[in-house]
């Protein structure tokens, strides 16, 4: 292997070449600590920043077993790993500018308040590995040596022996990481033997610092606090005894008056499929890890989608057991995010009135009067709702502070007042023996059938001029695949640009290794899942990356339905 002193005998001979110059450190490097390995070095220095790897021995790193086996622990310690080499870049070079272009920057994943499985950061009994970016510096195009010498033998070794030796990390918060993480996943598994589909701990802080910074409010917030009658009370592996409010399976309301926290409550259990990190204030938070929002989404397309449960007679005849459209209207487009969903196995849904279509939801018994069954395509959510528990064995959590005709409906009623929740079944039962809402129910005696679709592969093409697969993504609000671009932004639970990434590309992966035009979206994304979380993230690029976090799939499957060249066809019915 080559040493240190031979790549910086190479930097010192291209100082001032032409940028492409930099291709020749391409390499493994030893250093005192750890190996660098330079996978891959950009063309010029407003390309994509170079790719890197930091390896170091475990006899060096020093991490106890403890630290890292397990599945669970593992991906605790990534995370963490992660976040402390993105500590230590802030700590090191804040500046990160030395030249022209992208000259200086040093970036890792910079995790949010979520612990996920990511690519950034790799542990086991022989090493630990860390994945970054570096923007080799330049003036102008021509190599800037000192520069980079300065960023590879000073920055890089402070930076590495801030976050990857045992040693180093603070113990005591290295060690709540991964405990608050082991819970977490431990909680989640007790929710389905107790029929809940959510828990939320007491003293657990809900509300965020503002609509776009996802870190908890601290003045000001109310902590929660769970009614009596929904307490619950688990026992942790490290932390002992929670008690919190348990949210039984079934039709769940939340209500309330307007500015009373339901959103607020809504969102963090949304969020809390997900793991989240200490100090957050929703890390003893968790919800069944198929749960999913559905909310309205107009202008939406849609390929193949049997919507008739919810929609049938449109005007002019069109079929709604087949149904597409480029364009769909805010009742259709909820309507084929739950029949899309149910395809592919979500066990919960959660709907907020903020963002549903208001005629999705209700028609109230004057409406009904008004216009007949017959002329109305929507049968409203309120006549599917228990259809959707008791056959389909899915559970909804509601936010309605405008209809109490879902009184008739809901097992549970939960009122927020000033922030804390009250629970009003009792209360919702005796207005519903008291005030009688006259509405017929519209929705039949069955929910109706959510068929199975197989996508055609020619239709999931990323190329585009002479790029076989070129991908962009922006944020978690979309993705450039090819010549199309996907709509992101009503699939509130993906949460990380490097979840974006990963999506993007196990579109490409389902499309290149599994789609046949015989396996439905279904079966490919369990194939998915499988490899993802047993294979690991790798196998998403010849290239190891250290940009991708964990994907669910039915995430995957919502940005593959949002593709607009998608074409599906339905499987054969067996039975
Ligand atoms: P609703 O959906 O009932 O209209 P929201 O959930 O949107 O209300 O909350 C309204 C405002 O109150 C938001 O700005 C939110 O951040 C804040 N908020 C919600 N819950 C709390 C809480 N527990 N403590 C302090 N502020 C809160
Ligand atoms: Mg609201």
């Amino acid at each position: 292997m080559k040493t240190k002193t031979d790549l910086r005998s190479i930097l010192q001979r291209i100082d001032r070449r032409g940028y492409k110059a930099y291709r020749e450190i391409q390499g493994t490097y030893q250093f005192d600590d750890f190996t660098l390995l330079l996978d891959h070095v950009q063309g010029d220095p407003f390309a994509e920043p170079s790719r890197m790897r930091v390896r170091v021995d475990q006899a060096r790193a020093g991490f106890p077993p403890d630290t890292y086996q397990g599945k669970n622990r593992e991906i605790g310690l990534r995370d963490y790993l992660t976040r402390q080499f993105h500590q230590a870049i802030l700590q090191v070079c804040p500046r990160q500018r030395r030249g022209t272009g992208r000259s200086g920057l040093i970036q890792i994943d910079a995790p949010g308040q979520e612990i996920l499985l990511r690519t950034s950061c790799l542990i086991n009994e022989r090493f630990v590995e860390a994945r970054f970016k570096v923007g080799l510096p330049a003036a102008g195009r021509s190599i800037l040596a000192k520069e980079a010498l300065v960023m590879l033998f000073h920055e890089l070794p402070q930076i590495v022996g801030m976050s990857l030796f045992m040693k180093k990390l603070n113990h005591r918060l290295l060690y709540e990481h991964l405990e608050v993480n082991e819970d977490q996943d431990a909680l989640r598994q007790m929710l389905e033997p107790s029929k809940l589909v959510a828990f939320v701990a007491e003293g657990s802080c809900l509300p965020r610092m503002s609509g776009v910074d996802d870190r908890p409010l601290e003045e000001a917030a109310v902590l929660f606090r769970a009614p009596e009658s929904l307490q619950f009370t688990f026992t942790l592996p490290t932390s002992g005894e929670v008690t919190g409010m348990g949210i039984p399976e079934g039709v769940t309301l939340i209500i309330g008056g307007g500015y009373h926290g339901k959103s607020t409550l809504l969102d963090a259990l949304q969020r809390s499929v997900y793991n989240h990190i200490p100090g957050d204030g929703r890390e003893r938070c968790v919800t069944v890890s198929d749960a999913v929002k559905i909310r309205a989404e107009d202008g939406r397309n849609i390929e193949t989608v049997d919507i008739s449960p919810f929609i049938n007679n449109l005007p002019y005849g069109k079929d709604t057991t087949s149904f597409s459209t480029p364009n769909a209207s805010g009742s259709t487009s909820q309507a084929a995010n739950i029949i899309e969903m149910l395809e592919v196995g979500a066990t919960a849904l959660f709907i907020d009135e903020d963002t549903s279509a208001t005629n999705f939801m209700i028609r109230d018994r004057r409406m009904q009067l008004m216009v007949a069954k017959e002329k109305e395509p929507i049968t409203p959510l309120i006549d599917k709702i228990r259809l959707l528990c008791s056959e389909r064995g899915v559970s909804t959590v509601l936010v309605v502070g405008g209809s109490g005709d879902y009184f008739d409906v809901a097992d549970t009623v939960i009122g927020m007042e000033e922030y804390v929740p009250k629970e009003l079944t009792a209360e919702a039962r005796r207005i519903v023996t008291e005030v009688k809402t006259q509405r017929s129910s519209e929705g039949g005696v069955s929910f109706g059938d959510v068929r199975d679709r197989i996508p055609m592969a020619a239709s999931i093409d990323a190329s585009r001029g002479k790029r076989e697969v070129k991908i962009t993504t922006q944020g978690t609000r979309g993705i450039g695949f090819g010549t199309n671009t996907i709509d992101l932004t009503a699939l509130e639970q993906l949460v990380s640009p490097s979840q974006t990434l990963a999506v993007a590309k196990s579109l490409v992966y389902l499309r290149n290794n599994y789609m046949n035009g015989l396996r439905p979206v279904r079966e490919l994304m369990a194939m998915l899942e499988r490899d993802l979380t047993v294979q690991g993230l790798d196998v998403l690029s010849k290239r190891s990356s250290g940009e991708y976090a964990l994907p669910r799939r039915l995430e995957v499957a919502g940005a593959l339905n949002r593709l607009r060249s998608l074409r599906a066809k339905y499987a054969e019915q067996t039975d």
